[in-house]
């Protein structure tokens, strides 16, 4: 049992709230990743459960009971930080065993131990070896080795991959991915990269200004964002926010972005939409993937209409294309093949069958 739970969690510095009543519950074997902006308080929550922070108000239980007093060391936690944290004169086989020893179990245990998460981790050639003679990336799974070594209740990782260049931090997140399918314990990660945590994750927290603005899998938080904050934040290029105000004409329920343009909403969304007062401000939500270059045989929902290209990206498998409508800026993502150029008009379409409708004022996804 290591479910982990927050009630009501609060941080104040002096006369900073950095965290400001998170409730959170976390189920045993899950993998939970707080994910947000600098400053949005995810460190001082995980390092709350860590017990490197005093609790302002709420409770934290891990595995039923309240460890709101408890001292780190008896929490049964184990933390990997961005930094490693090694001891630069220990080899790796000691770092990894380090904890085992202060807590003299029997000398097979911790070289059975240390032998399979290093095999675990690719690292049984290394262990002989100091901090200074690795990569950041074999440093990075000697501190992960020592972490699971522990076979603690629950992992909590802060930042780990920050240090790693590109390249490394894909393959260490498919790593951390992997040793949670065999160890299975209980995961509260922390980054400020939402691919990251997209990709990781059971479970995302989207957390924003000391509170959480969503909780969902990665897949729920992409098609069904909450909020314009969360819409803005899960995905790549970001999701386009056009200023549009709904209208009735010839029968139909029409969302208008400009003197120039209207669409008709496809019958799903009219009726979604249907009780949405007529005169308020409105953003549509649209992702790029959903603006394209005009396709044959379009399914209903699917609206034309020509732009001019500010700049064109061409990423090899799409181009990414820049474009303004009424001086909104606005992303697509074209086929290579469509002729998208540098200042050129195109003529794309607008899947409107997965758009989202928000309120300008509160931000809500309608
Ligand atoms: P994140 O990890 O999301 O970048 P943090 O949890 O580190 O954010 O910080 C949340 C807020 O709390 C920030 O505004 C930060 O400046 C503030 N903060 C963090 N630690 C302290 C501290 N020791 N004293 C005062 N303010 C702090």
């Amino acid at each position: 049992m290591a479910e982990v739970s927050l009630r009501k969690i609060v941080k104040r510095y002096d006369d900073v709230e950095a965290v400001r009543g998170i409730d959170l519950d976390i189920a045993d074997h899950e993998f939970v990743v707080l994910v947000g902006p600098s400053g949005c308080g995810k460190s001082t929550t995980l390092r709350m459960i860590a017990g490197l922070e005093d609790i302002s108000d709420g409770d934290i239980t891990i595995g039923g009971d309240v460890v709101n007093d408890v001292p780190p060391k008896d929490r049964d936690i184990a933390m990997v930080f961005q930094n490693y944290a090694l001891y630069p004169h220990m080899t790796v086989a000691e770092n990894m065993s380090f904890g085992l020893r202060l807590k003299h179990y029997p000398k097979a245990e911790i070289k059975n131990r240390v032998a399979e998460a290093a095999r675990m981790l690719d690292i049984a050639d290394l262990v002989d070896r100091k901090p200074k003679q690795l990569s950041g990336g074999q440093r990075q799974r000697v501190a992960m080795g020592r972490a699971i070594v522990r076979n603690p209740k629950v992992f909590l990782f802060d930042e780990p991959l920050s240090n790693l260049d590109a390249k490394l931090r894909v393959q260490m997140r498919i790593e951390i991915k992997k040793v949670h399918q065999k160890v299975r314990t209980t995961t509260v990660y922390v980054t400020h990269d939402q691919v990251e945590a997209m990709t990781l994750a059971d479970r995302v927290v989207v957390m924003n200004k000391g509170r959480i603005e969503q909780i969902g899998t990665p897949n729920e938080l992409y098609h069904n964002p909450a909020t314009r904050f969360v819409a803005g934040f899960i995905g790549s290029p970001a999701m386009n926010f056009l200023p549009c105000r709904l209208e009735e004409a010839s029968g139909r329920l029409h969302i208008r972005l400009t003197d120039r343009t209207a669409f008709p909403l496809p019958p799903a969304r009219a009726a979604r939409y249907q009780s949405v007062s007529r005169n308020e401000p409105l953003l549509l939500g649209i992702r790029p993937e959903h603006i394209t270059e005009i396709r044959p045989h379009a399914e209903p929902g699917i609206e034309p209409f020509e732009a001019v290209l500010d700049v064109t990206e061409p990423m090899g498998m799409e181009t990414l294309v820049y474009f303004t409508l009424d001086a909104t800026p606005a992303c697509g993502r074209v086929n290579p093949n469509a002729g998208a150029r540098d200042g050129a008009p195109l003529r794309m379409a607008m899947d409107l069958n997965n758009m989202h409708l928000l309120n300008e004022t509160t931000g809500v996804v309608i």
